[in-house]
């Protein structure tokens, strides 16, 4: 009989995986954790049944939400990642040559712990000398972080759902924190998810990112994990506009490059609409 591991993108839609078998379930202080071995694409992260990544596309969301910032910085030498505890995200910054140095604040051990067990091309960077792990939440670990610390901050968190960790990482409160701790020409980006189901993400993140932040651009792929494989990400800035990627990647990518960056910012009218005025008429 063969298994099937099902998510519910929307009370009338859910999304369907056939599973070789479960590798991992265990109930943290948090969430509820899970590595499900899918035949489509391999090992996968689940969180609270709701599909995180998966070995086989991660390398789309991890590479637009890592390069696009890191590229249009002229020195992205200090980042920060909230969330990301499986480490994909934390792997394709180290690859950048302008990092020097990554810290990951990852609320959740259970995620970090399952992710080196279980997701071994995601964890690869974990032990780069050039990255420091915390476990704590991120928004408490803004509270001390010393202003203009850092150059680029990126949040790889779970959606802003229910009563999950992730949903204090979308309030204005979290984005002044961001602001705080980001240089004076840093630059923030955050997923802002499946517009198709969850549309109110993206519209209520740039609602407040392009009233803080000098800049604020919103850019998009296509993820086949996520539901509907359209995704967001909500960048904002204090100087450099991250439409222009200032320069190639120097290393082999699977999905980014300079003219994929480029295009990411062309928003069809469908999520124009979504979006302030500002930001839709600025990317025009
Ligand atoms: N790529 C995925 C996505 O777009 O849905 C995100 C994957 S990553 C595993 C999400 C991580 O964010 C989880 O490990 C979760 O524990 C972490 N997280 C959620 N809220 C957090 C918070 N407030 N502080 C730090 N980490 C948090």
């Amino acid at each position: 009989m063969a298994l099937w591991f099902e998510e519910n993108a929307s009370p009338a839609h859910s999304l369907k995986w056939k599973i070789k078998r479960q590798l991992f379930s265990g109930q943290s202080r948090f969430q509820h954790v899970q590595v499900l071995e899918t035949e489509q694409f391999g090992p996968s992260l689940v969180l609270d049944g709701i599909m995180q990544t998966t070995s086989g596309d991660e390398f789309i969301y991890h590479e637009m939400l890592g390069y696009v910032p890191l590229m249009a910085h002229p020195e992205p030498h200090s980042v920060l990642i909230i969330g990301g505890g499986d480490g994909g995200l934390a792997r394709d910054v180290l690859k950048c040559p302008q990092v020097k140095q990554v810290t990951l604040v990852e609320i959740d051990p259970m995620v970090i712990e399952a992710a080196r067990q279980y997701l071994p091309t995601h964890t690869v960077a974990l032990d780069d000398p050039r990255l420091t792990l915390v476990e704590e939440d991120g928004n408490l670990f803004l509270d001390r972080a010393a202003p203009g610390t850092y150059d680029v901050i990126l949040v790889d968190s779970t959606d802003p759902e229910g009563t999950g960790p992730g949903l204090v990482l979308y309030t204005p409160e979290f984005h002044q924190k961001l602001y705080r701790a980001l240089k004076s020409d840093g630059l923030y980006v955050q997923q802002t998810g499946a517009p198709f189901y969850n549309p109110e993400v993206v519209s209520m993140v740039t609602q407040d990112v392009a009233q803080k932040f000098a800049i604020c651009r919103v850019y998009w792929c296509t993820v086949p994990t996520y539901p509907g494989g359209l995704f967001t990400f909500t960048a904002g800035s204090k100087r450099y506009d991250p439409m222009h990627p200032l320069r190639e990647v120097e290393w082999s990518t699977r999905w980014y490059t300079k003219k994929v960056h480029e295009m990411a910012f062309t928003l069809p009218p469908y999520l124009g609409e979504l979006v302030p005025d500002a930001v839709k008429s600025a990317q025009a």
